[in-house]
């Protein structure tokens, strides 16, 4: 019956102007003046139902209505439909992203046009000391009391990001942080924990310091011999021949520095993992007995127990390495008369191989740092003794690719036990064949 509000009012007029010749003025007056009469009570009775839902907007009480009303009304609930899906997108999308944020490895601080804490997710927690509710609408410079952060705020001259190094969670921490202008006047404030990269900033730092050190003493040495043959005329056959013997220990020494570091920076090339060959770990041993012998030069009692003849599945060069490095240390570290073993046995089902020495030792103090690449109990002695300083970091290595583990048992002056420990899985059944010469092998130097 309720057309749209003009067609309905020009409806009445003209019911209105049709009645006026057929029953006159009087009809036509009564019949427009009741028209609007009732018109006018249809649209107060529909803004009441309006008035009465906006005290209550939801879209599930939307009056009926009805006319041109009902049409009003029907499109109101269509809107607040549209409005509250849009709604729950947009928090849908929201609570997506603060849970991107907050699983985000960096700490994430956002700040106001204030420079106040508006949101921060875990990570800021951690590195900033920051609890996000307790936190919220704090001034970040209460926070992060760093001058440089301060005047780069105060600056106002936010438009190009300002990196800062900061230690953080007394002193555990080194973290990178980066505050980033975004929309109006608010900031993003990064962390970044460079811990370990700063570890490793300060171990190459300290890797170039002492190559440049091991490499100094040597050069200065040859260096020295050099100019004085070239300035003077030295005749003196003995001095001459003692030059030349102190210049060639010199080189070989920074010879065998460059050696020991090439091989630690193919060891350390992840890229080159180790070949899996079937070693035959008693031959080597013998192998390895020749050599201690050759290199004790009948200082030392040297022994071979091989008492277990399994192979070892592993790189055969870097396996006899490490082993080398072991045997040569014993050596060089155990005093004339003293006695060395190795020893090729299984410990708990895992295949082991071991030097002991009845040398110096060790103090435990410095057991832990052992393996550390230059590091020495007694600088002197090492390089005396023809050391590099990175054998048994060597050894370490190769331990780690081969899923080995290094046991170093040493008590100062009576000696060490330096074991290197392979997991069972890299055991291997020797082929048959005549293992008598091999299996339970025990040589005595001067035996
Ligand atoms: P180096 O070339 O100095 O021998 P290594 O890395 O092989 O370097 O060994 C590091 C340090 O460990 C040595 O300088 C020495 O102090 C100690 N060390 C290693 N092996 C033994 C051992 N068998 N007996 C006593 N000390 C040892």
């Amino acid at each position: 019956m309720w057309g749209s509000p003009l067609s309905t009012l020009f409806l009445l007029l003209a019911v209105a102007l049709l009645s006026w010749p057929i029953f006159g003025p009087t009809v036509a007056l009564i019949v427009l003046v009741v028209g609007l009469l009732v018109l006018l009570s249809h649209h107060i009775y529909n803004l009441s139902l309006l008035f009465h839902w906006l005290r209550d907007p939801r879209a599930k009480t939307v009056p009926q209505g009805n006319g041109s009303w009902e049409y009003v009304f029907s499109y109101m609930q269509r809107l607040l439909k549209w409005q509250r899906n849009s709604e729950l997108g947009l928090s849908k999308a929201l609570e997506r992203f603060q849970l991107a944020i907050t699983a985000f490895p960096d700490a994430v601080v956002m700040l106001d046009d204030n420079d106040e804490i508006a949101w921060c997710n875990p990570k800021a927690e951690t590195y900033f000391g920051l609890r996000a509710t307790r936190d919220q609408g704090a001034q970040i410079t209460n926070i992060l009391r760093q001058p440089r952060f301060s005047a780069y705020l105060k600056s106002g001259d936010t438009s190009e990001p300002l990196n800062l190094r900061i230690v953080a969670e007394q002193g555990k921490r080194v973290v990178l942080i980066q505050l980033v202008p975004y929309g109006d006047s608010q900031k993003l404030l990064l962390g970044r924990d460079i811990t370990r990269l700063d570890r490793l900033e300060t171990t190459r730092r300290d890797f170039i310091a002492n190559v440049s050190h091991e490499l100094r003493t040597p050069l200065t040495v040859v260096h020295g011999y050099l100019e004085t043959l070239r300035e003077s005329q030295i005749t003196d056959p003995d001095f001459l021949t003692n030059s030349v013997k102190l210049m060639s220990e010199q080189t070989a020494r920074m010879n065998r520095l460059v050696e020991d570091l090439l091989t630690l920076s193919q060891l350390g090339n992840p890229m080159n993992a180790p070949v899996d060959e079937d070693i035959n770990v008693p031959v080597l041993t013998q192998s390895l007995l020749e050599q201690a012998k050759a290199l004790s030069g009948s200082r030392h009692k040297i022994r071979a127990q091989v008492q277990t003849q399994v192979w070892l599945k592993g790189s055969a060069e870097e396996l006899r390495s490490a082993f080398e490095n072991l045997v040569s240390n014993a050596v060089r570290y155990t005093p004339d008369g003293g006695t060395i073993g190795l020893i090729w046995e299984e410990i708990d089902g895992n295949p082991a191989f071991v030097v002991t020495d009845t040398g110096i030792g060790v103090d435990p103090v410095h057991l832990a740092r052992l393996t550390e690449r230059f590091y020495r109990v007694d600088k002197g002695r090492s390089r005396e003794s023809g050391g590099t300083g990175l054998g048994l970091a060597i050894v370490k290595y190769i331990a780690n690719r081969h899923q080995a583990r290094l046991d170093i048992d040493s008590q100062p002056g009576s000696g060490s036990r330096f074991s290197l420990i392979f997991p069972a899985s890299r055991v291997v059944a020797p082929p048959d064949q005549d293992t008598s010469s091999v299996v339970g092998l025990e040589q005595r130097e001067g035996d």
